[in-house]
Protein backbone atom coordinates (compact mmCIF):
# COMPACT_ATOMS: atom_id res chain seq x y z
CA UNK A 1 0.00 0.00 0.00
CA UNK A 2 1.18 3.61 -0.86
CA UNK A 3 2.82 5.72 2.22
CA UNK A 4 1.65 8.68 0.03
CA UNK A 5 4.77 10.26 0.54
CA UNK A 6 6.94 7.76 -1.84
CA UNK A 7 7.39 9.64 -5.43
CA UNK A 8 6.58 12.96 -3.77
CA UNK A 9 8.61 15.94 -4.26
CA UNK A 10 9.31 17.95 -1.06
CA UNK A 11 11.14 21.05 -0.95
CA UNK A 12 12.46 22.57 2.51
CA UNK A 13 13.70 25.41 3.73
CA UNK A 14 16.20 25.70 6.64
CA UNK A 15 17.24 22.08 6.17
CA UNK A 16 20.64 22.36 6.75
CA UNK A 17 20.02 21.74 10.90
CA UNK A 18 17.71 20.58 12.95
CA UNK A 19 14.17 19.68 12.15
CA UNK A 20 14.50 20.78 8.49
CA UNK A 21 17.41 18.31 8.29
CA UNK A 22 15.58 15.27 10.00
CA UNK A 23 12.79 16.13 8.17
CA UNK A 24 14.42 15.08 5.11
CA UNK A 25 16.17 12.39 5.67
CA UNK A 26 12.82 11.16 7.03
CA UNK A 27 10.44 11.75 4.21
CA UNK A 28 13.40 10.43 1.86
CA UNK A 29 13.95 7.40 3.38
CA UNK A 30 10.04 7.14 2.98
CA UNK A 31 10.28 7.81 -0.69
CA UNK A 32 10.32 11.32 -0.90
CA UNK A 33 12.50 13.12 -3.49
CA UNK A 34 13.90 15.94 -1.40
CA UNK A 35 14.87 19.66 -2.45
CA UNK A 36 16.76 21.05 0.49
CA UNK A 37 17.34 25.07 0.66
CA UNK A 38 18.91 27.13 3.28
CA UNK A 39 21.86 29.14 2.92
CA UNK A 40 25.21 27.02 4.35
CA UNK A 41 25.58 25.29 1.30
CA UNK A 42 28.14 22.63 2.61
CA UNK A 43 25.32 21.54 4.88
CA UNK A 44 23.11 20.61 2.32
CA UNK A 45 25.72 18.84 0.17
CA UNK A 46 26.75 17.09 2.93
CA UNK A 47 23.22 15.78 3.24
CA UNK A 48 22.31 15.30 -0.14
CA UNK A 49 25.63 13.18 -0.22
CA UNK A 50 24.31 11.33 2.62
CA UNK A 51 20.56 10.66 1.22
CA UNK A 52 21.94 9.51 -2.33
CA UNK A 53 24.36 7.09 -0.98
CA UNK A 54 21.82 5.63 0.89
CA UNK A 55 19.24 5.23 -2.59
CA UNK A 56 17.39 8.34 -1.85
CA UNK A 57 16.44 11.51 -4.33
CA UNK A 58 17.94 15.18 -3.13
CA UNK A 59 19.07 18.41 -4.43
CA UNK A 60 20.64 20.85 -2.89
CA UNK A 61 19.99 24.72 -3.53
CA UNK A 62 21.75 27.40 -1.69
CA UNK A 63 19.08 29.81 -0.33
CA UNK A 64 17.95 33.14 1.85
CA UNK A 65 14.71 32.77 2.38
CA UNK A 66 14.78 36.86 2.95
CA UNK A 67 15.15 36.87 -1.12
CA UNK A 68 12.48 36.04 -3.46
CA UNK A 69 14.37 35.34 -6.39
CA UNK A 70 16.35 32.69 -4.39
CA UNK A 71 13.15 31.14 -3.00
CA UNK A 72 11.81 30.58 -6.64
CA UNK A 73 14.99 29.27 -7.89
CA UNK A 74 14.56 26.65 -4.97
CA UNK A 75 11.20 25.73 -6.18
CA UNK A 76 11.88 25.92 -9.77
CA UNK A 77 14.95 23.95 -9.49
CA UNK A 78 12.86 21.16 -7.67
CA UNK A 79 10.35 21.46 -11.13
CA UNK A 80 13.44 21.76 -13.40
CA UNK A 81 14.66 18.10 -11.64
CA UNK A 82 12.11 16.13 -10.75
CA UNK A 83 9.38 17.36 -12.73
CA UNK A 84 6.63 18.88 -10.07
CA UNK A 85 6.67 20.21 -6.80
CA UNK A 86 4.27 18.37 -4.57
CA UNK A 87 5.06 19.47 -0.96
CA UNK A 88 6.71 22.59 0.13
CA UNK A 89 7.55 23.00 3.93
CA UNK A 90 7.77 26.47 4.89
CA UNK A 91 10.22 25.49 8.00
CA UNK A 92 13.57 28.37 7.85
CA UNK A 93 12.96 29.95 10.97
CA UNK A 94 15.14 32.03 14.11
CA UNK A 95 14.68 33.47 17.18
CA UNK A 96 16.59 35.38 18.59
CA UNK A 97 14.20 36.02 21.95
CA UNK A 98 14.68 39.13 24.05
CA UNK A 99 12.52 41.31 26.35
CA UNK A 100 11.10 44.41 24.17
CA UNK A 101 12.23 46.90 26.09
CA UNK A 102 16.20 46.07 25.00
CA UNK A 103 15.52 47.26 21.72
CA UNK A 104 17.26 44.71 19.76
CA UNK A 105 15.70 46.24 16.19
CA UNK A 106 17.88 44.52 14.09
CA UNK A 107 16.59 41.39 15.75
CA UNK A 108 13.23 42.01 15.13
CA UNK A 109 14.01 42.85 11.66
CA UNK A 110 15.43 39.78 10.46
CA UNK A 111 12.39 37.67 12.43
CA UNK A 112 10.26 39.35 10.57
CA UNK A 113 12.12 39.08 7.83
CA UNK A 114 13.02 35.19 7.55
CA UNK A 115 9.82 33.80 10.33
CA UNK A 116 7.30 36.14 8.09
CA UNK A 117 8.31 36.94 4.57
CA UNK A 118 10.44 33.61 4.38
CA UNK A 119 7.27 31.91 4.34
CA UNK A 120 5.42 34.15 2.15
CA UNK A 121 8.72 33.87 -0.33
CA UNK A 122 7.67 30.35 0.12
CA UNK A 123 3.67 30.45 -1.20
CA UNK A 124 4.68 32.99 -3.38
CA UNK A 125 7.62 30.84 -5.17
CA UNK A 126 5.06 27.46 -5.07
CA UNK A 127 1.61 28.21 -5.67
CA UNK A 128 1.94 29.08 -9.43
CA UNK A 129 3.08 25.42 -10.10
CA UNK A 130 0.46 23.84 -7.69
CA UNK A 131 -1.91 25.83 -8.78
CA UNK A 132 -0.87 24.80 -12.56
CA UNK A 133 -0.78 21.26 -11.30
CA UNK A 134 -3.94 21.37 -9.40
CA UNK A 135 -2.43 19.76 -6.49
CA UNK A 136 0.17 20.30 -3.84
CA UNK A 137 0.55 20.99 -0.17
CA UNK A 138 1.89 23.87 1.81
CA UNK A 139 3.30 22.95 5.05
CA UNK A 140 4.23 26.20 7.47
CA UNK A 141 6.12 26.10 10.71
CA UNK A 142 4.77 28.28 13.66
CA UNK A 143 5.06 27.18 16.99
CA UNK A 144 3.70 26.74 20.63
CA UNK A 145 4.89 30.63 21.02
CA UNK A 146 2.73 30.91 17.89
CA UNK A 147 -0.18 30.38 20.41
CA UNK A 148 0.84 31.80 24.01
CA UNK A 149 3.66 33.91 24.76
CA UNK A 150 6.50 33.43 27.10
CA UNK A 151 9.33 35.51 28.86
CA UNK A 152 11.06 37.68 25.38
CA UNK A 153 9.23 35.62 23.00
CA UNK A 154 7.12 39.48 21.96
CA UNK A 155 8.55 39.94 18.53
CA UNK A 156 8.92 35.76 17.69
CA UNK A 157 5.64 35.31 18.93
CA UNK A 158 4.00 37.78 16.63
CA UNK A 159 5.91 36.24 13.93
CA UNK A 160 4.51 32.66 14.52
CA UNK A 161 1.13 33.62 15.54
CA UNK A 162 1.55 35.75 11.99
CA UNK A 163 2.25 32.46 10.27
CA UNK A 164 -1.07 30.79 11.79
CA UNK A 165 -2.73 33.36 10.01
CA UNK A 166 -1.54 33.54 6.71
CA UNK A 167 -2.11 30.09 6.53
CA UNK A 168 -5.74 29.60 7.60
CA UNK A 169 -6.17 32.33 5.01
CA UNK A 170 -4.00 30.51 2.24
CA UNK A 171 -6.61 27.19 2.95
CA UNK A 172 -9.30 29.18 2.50
CA UNK A 173 -8.47 30.24 -0.86
CA UNK A 174 -6.28 27.39 -2.52
CA UNK A 175 -8.85 24.81 -1.27
CA UNK A 176 -10.39 24.84 -4.62
CA UNK A 177 -7.40 24.35 -6.13
CA UNK A 178 -6.84 20.62 -4.39
CA UNK A 179 -3.92 22.05 -2.15
CA UNK A 180 -3.61 21.45 1.36
CA UNK A 181 -2.29 23.22 4.09
CA UNK A 182 -0.89 22.40 7.44
CA UNK A 183 0.09 24.61 10.19
CA UNK A 184 2.79 22.46 12.52
CA UNK A 185 3.64 24.01 15.81
CA UNK A 186 6.24 22.24 17.79
CA UNK A 187 6.86 22.95 20.96
CA UNK A 188 10.67 22.41 23.03
CA UNK A 189 12.52 20.52 20.11
CA UNK A 190 16.42 20.28 20.38
CA UNK A 191 17.99 21.77 17.75
CA UNK A 192 20.43 24.82 16.76
CA UNK A 193 17.54 27.25 17.36
CA UNK A 194 18.74 28.65 20.36
CA UNK A 195 22.57 29.14 19.53
CA UNK A 196 21.43 32.73 17.94
CA UNK A 197 19.91 33.93 20.89
CA UNK A 198 22.13 36.99 21.26
CA UNK A 199 21.13 38.05 25.29
CA UNK A 200 23.04 35.80 27.24
CA UNK A 201 20.89 35.49 29.95
CA UNK A 202 17.53 34.94 28.19
CA UNK A 203 19.80 32.28 26.15
CA UNK A 204 20.73 30.59 29.41
CA UNK A 205 17.16 30.15 30.75
CA UNK A 206 16.01 28.74 27.41
CA UNK A 207 18.89 25.88 26.85
CA UNK A 208 19.11 25.39 30.58
CA UNK A 209 14.24 24.53 29.83
CA UNK A 210 15.01 22.81 26.16
CA UNK A 211 18.11 21.06 27.59
CA UNK A 212 15.77 19.31 29.91
CA UNK A 213 12.37 18.72 28.26
CA UNK A 214 13.05 19.05 24.80
CA UNK A 215 12.67 16.28 22.31
CA UNK A 216 14.82 15.58 19.29
CA UNK A 217 14.29 16.61 15.94
CA UNK A 218 12.91 13.48 14.64
CA UNK A 219 9.90 14.02 16.43
CA UNK A 220 9.09 16.79 14.03
CA UNK A 221 9.92 14.20 11.28
CA UNK A 222 7.22 11.74 12.40
CA UNK A 223 4.47 14.51 12.72
CA UNK A 224 5.27 16.28 9.53
CA UNK A 225 5.33 12.67 7.66
CA UNK A 226 1.95 12.45 9.09
CA UNK A 227 0.40 15.07 7.31
CA UNK A 228 2.13 14.08 4.10
CA UNK A 229 1.26 10.74 3.97
CA UNK A 230 -2.57 11.08 4.75
CA UNK A 231 -5.27 10.58 1.71
CA UNK A 232 -5.12 13.57 -0.85
CA UNK A 233 -8.60 14.08 0.21
CA UNK A 234 -8.03 14.88 3.81
CA UNK A 235 -6.25 17.94 4.98
CA UNK A 236 -4.21 17.81 8.02
CA UNK A 237 -5.03 21.61 9.27
CA UNK A 238 -2.89 22.08 11.57
CA UNK A 239 -0.89 20.06 14.88
CA UNK A 240 0.37 21.09 18.02
CA UNK A 241 2.76 19.01 19.40
CA UNK A 242 4.66 19.44 22.88
CA UNK A 243 7.39 17.38 25.02
CA UNK A 244 5.12 15.16 27.24
CA UNK A 245 6.99 17.10 30.18
CA UNK A 246 6.44 20.87 28.69
CA UNK A 247 4.17 23.47 30.49
P1 LIG B 1 17.65 25.38 13.58
O1 LIG B 1 18.31 26.66 13.99
O2 LIG B 1 18.34 24.11 13.86
O3 LIG B 1 17.28 25.44 12.03
C1 LIG B 1 16.85 26.62 11.42
C2 LIG B 1 17.03 26.48 9.93
O4 LIG B 1 16.59 27.70 9.31
C3 LIG B 1 18.49 26.28 9.52
O5 LIG B 1 18.56 25.27 8.55
C4 LIG B 1 18.88 27.61 8.92
O6 LIG B 1 19.79 27.40 7.84
C5 LIG B 1 17.54 28.09 8.37
N1 LIG B 1 17.54 29.53 8.15
C6 LIG B 1 17.69 30.53 9.03
N2 LIG B 1 17.69 31.72 8.41
C7 LIG B 1 17.53 31.45 7.08
C8 LIG B 1 17.47 32.24 5.91
N3 LIG B 1 17.55 33.58 5.94
N4 LIG B 1 17.31 31.62 4.72
C9 LIG B 1 17.23 30.28 4.65
N5 LIG B 1 17.28 29.48 5.71
C10 LIG B 1 17.43 30.06 6.91
O7 LIG B 1 16.22 25.44 14.28
P2 LIG B 1 14.92 24.48 14.23
O8 LIG B 1 15.14 23.28 13.43
O9 LIG B 1 14.46 24.36 15.62
O10 LIG B 1 13.89 25.47 13.50
C11 LIG B 1 13.05 25.09 12.42
C12 LIG B 1 11.72 25.82 12.56
O11 LIG B 1 11.02 25.35 13.71
C13 LIG B 1 11.82 27.34 12.74
O12 LIG B 1 10.82 27.96 11.96
C14 LIG B 1 11.52 27.52 14.23
O13 LIG B 1 11.00 28.81 14.50
C15 LIG B 1 10.51 26.43 14.45
N6 LIG B 1 10.32 25.99 15.83
C16 LIG B 1 11.34 25.44 16.56
C17 LIG B 1 11.13 25.00 17.85
C18 LIG B 1 12.20 24.36 18.67
O14 LIG B 1 12.00 24.15 19.87
N7 LIG B 1 13.35 24.02 18.13
C19 LIG B 1 9.81 25.12 18.49
C20 LIG B 1 8.81 25.70 17.64
C21 LIG B 1 9.06 26.12 16.36
P3 LIG B 1 21.02 28.36 7.43
O15 LIG B 1 21.50 29.03 8.69
O16 LIG B 1 22.00 27.42 6.83
O17 LIG B 1 20.43 29.32 6.43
Amino acid sequence: MSNNIAGKVVVITGASSGMGEAAARHLSAQGAAVVLGARRIERLTALVDEITAAGGKALAVQTDVTDLTQVQRLVDAAVATFGRVDVLVNNAGIMPLSPLERLKIDEWDRMIDVNLRGVLYGIAAALPHMQEQKSGHIINLSSVAGHKLFGGSAVYSATKFGVRALSEGLRMEVKADNIRTTIISPGAVKTELLDHISETDVQQANRDYVGQVGVPAESFARVVAFAISQPEELDINEILFRPTSQE
